[in-house]
């Protein structure tokens, strides 16, 4: 059993202190959050120790999860790093590419490990695309949301393009060339509605778009390479695929499959095969957590980790300098 606690019961915080219950192999300690009198509430509720001191917590556990605003992410990690405790830290990483570096610096030579929640990673419609994905050369994400006052303290940029950046950044195993973005601050001080281009080594480009001033919510990424084209809903947990295939290995795959038809290229006969795979039914919060577990136990290593967090922050600030400069 890995002892666990989190850190800053807000509207995330208690969703995670609700699965860590449920997490195979992890105890809740308890929680802990300046809000002493909501602590207590979500502590009596869930039968585990509001601590009256971050310091107390940790030393009360093996790993945390850090759910705190961005901002306080940097200075509560460190003091995880300095007791040794391994950290899940709720994206982004932390506010600044410099706070994220040290971090990562700190938390490698105290041999602690980092996971970042970058939720979309642990998305059922993602896992299922991923053996699909070979060679991607030009993404199309879309992730538009309401207006909801929480989350506006900072740009739309870094509380949800950077959940695109980051999925892109794992798809694309070359280094980032180019930044071209534009962003506009329609209701709140900051950036509300932005898209950038995003150009890699090797020609993969990716067309990113979010808005958190929009009527109809959607989280959608395309993915388009040589012989295939994949669509991922990750609101509506579903993933499609059109893709070219000889006859050969156009069968034999479990997912639901029809072939559309057949298109003759350099002399060879292709069917246009189209899959819906087999999305499973799982929590991405709970699967982040019980991977968490695992990185605890010291059985895996993060699935996304810190130096992930800092190359999506890294990207997410690229796109807000090129905003300014527009
Ligand atoms: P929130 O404002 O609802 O909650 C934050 C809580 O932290 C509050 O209860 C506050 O009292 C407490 N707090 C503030 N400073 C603290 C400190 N120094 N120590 C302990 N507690 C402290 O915020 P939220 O919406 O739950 O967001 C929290 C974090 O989760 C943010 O980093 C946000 O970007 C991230 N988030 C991630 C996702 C996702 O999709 N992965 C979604 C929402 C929020």
């Amino acid at each position: 059993m890995i002892k666990v606690g989190v850190i800053g019961v807000g509207h995330l915080g208690k969703v995670h202190a609700k699965l860590w219950k449920e997490v195979a192999g992890a105890e809740l300690m308890g929680v802990f959050d300046t809000n002493i009198e909501e602590a207590s509430k979500l502590a009596a509720e869930l039968g585990c120790k509001a601590y009256p001191t971050v310091q107390a917590l940790l030393d009360a556990t093996d790993g945390v999860s850090i759910v705190t605003p961005t901002s306080f992410h940097y200075q509560v990690a460190l003091e995880g790093i300095d007791r040794g405790k391994h950290l899940f830290i709720e994206k982004p990483i932390t506010s600044t590419v410099a706070e994220a570096k040290e971090l990562v610096e700190i938390a490698k030579k105290k041999n602690v490990q980092i996971q970042v929640g970058h939720i979309e990673r642990f998305n059922p419609a993602l896992l299922a695309a991923e053996p699909y994905i070979k060679e991607p050369k030009f993404f199309e994400s879309h992730r538009l949301a309401q207006f909801k006052p929480r989350g506006t303290d900072v740009a739309v940029v870094l509380d949800l393009m950077i959940h695109d950046i980051d999925v892109i950044l794992s798809l694309v195993k070359t280094d980032v060339v180019s930044v071209d973005a534009s962003g506009v601050s329609v209701v709140s001080d900051e950036i509300d509605i932005a898209n950038a281009r995003i150009k890699f080594a090797g020609g993969a480009v990716a067309n990113v778009t979010a808005s958190r001033i929009s009527q109809n919510p959607m989280r959608k990424l395309r993915i388009f390479e040589r012989d295939a084209y994949l669509s991922i809903d990750f609101a509506a947990k579903n993933t499609e695929v059109f893709r070219l295939a000889s006859k050969k290995d156009a069968s034999g795959s479990n997912s639901l499959q029809f072939n559309l038809g057949e298109i003759e290229r350099a002399e060879r006969k292709l069917n246009i095969i189209y899959e819906k795979p087999e999305v499973k039914d799982l929590n991405p919060l709970r699967y982040e957590l019980e991977r968490f577990c695992e990185v605890v136990s010291g059985n895996n290593a993060p699935i996304v980790s810190g130096y992930d967090g800092l190359r999506a922050l890294e990207v997410a600030e690229h796109i807000m300098t090129s905003i300014e400069k527009e």
